[in-house]
């Protein structure tokens, strides 16, 4: 079976991909024996996911691994604040990955403001000849006043999406994955592979 690996370590990440590409073997960066930090200082998703899918493509080669590589980038982004937290959405509050601070801090700076949001989630296929394909997907919605369902992960407590009539932390996993950003990349994703 030819061979995927994921430019990451999340582990909800890794079963997502592996749940739905089938015709693959998926690989983590841990299953490659990757450990190093890949500093993701681009200044789109797109050029973050680049960042990974390169940096990792490089390490495959010098292993000399014929294997294709995946990489997303993704965030959440509102219209009435210029898009942010965008790229910075893991971050937003200076601690990284500190979620609940995250949103403290969106909710805090969304009192008065039009609360219209969306995820975007950016996915890179780089094969080993240094070809690559970029593919998109989005999610619209608005950020709610309060948290509802699962605080989990991310702002999902706080996206009421416009598919689904409720928030992301309310859905169950295969009601979001339907319509989420990363869903919908993944979905076009699947037509290449
Ligand atoms: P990543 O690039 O997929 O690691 O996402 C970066 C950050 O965006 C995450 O740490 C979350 O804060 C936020 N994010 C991305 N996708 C989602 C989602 O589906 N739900 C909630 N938060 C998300």
């Amino acid at each position: 079976m030819k061979k995927i690996v994921i430019a990451s370590n999340n582990k909800h990440k890794i079963k997502e991909f592996r749940d739905i590409i089938k015709n693959y073997e998926i690989l983590s960066l841990e299953d490659i024996g990757y450990h190093d930090e890949i500093e993701e200082n681009g200044k789109t998703f797109r050029e973050n996911a680049l960042i990974k899918a390169k940096t990792i493509q490089e390490f495959l080669k010098e292993k000399k691994l014929d294997y294709i590589v995946l990489a997303d980038d993704s965030g959440l982004c509102v219209d009435s604040l210029g898009g942010e937290p965008g790229i910075y959405s893991a971050r937003y509050s200076g601690v990284y990955g500190d979620s609940q601070a995250n949103r403290d801090k969106l909710l805090e700076k969304l009192k008065d403001k039009d609360r219209s949001a969306y995820f975007v989630c950016t996915i890179i296929v780089y094969y080993p000849d240094d070809t690559y394909k970029t593919f998109v997907g989005k999610t619209y919605g608005e950020i709610t006043k309060e948290e509802l369902g699962n605080k989990d992960f991310g702002y999902d407590c706080i996206f009421y999406s416009n598919d689904l009539n409720k928030t992301f932390g309310e859905a169950t996993e295969e009601e979001k994955n339907s319509v989420s950003h990363r869903g919908r990349a993944i979905y076009e994703l699947l037509k290449e592979l």
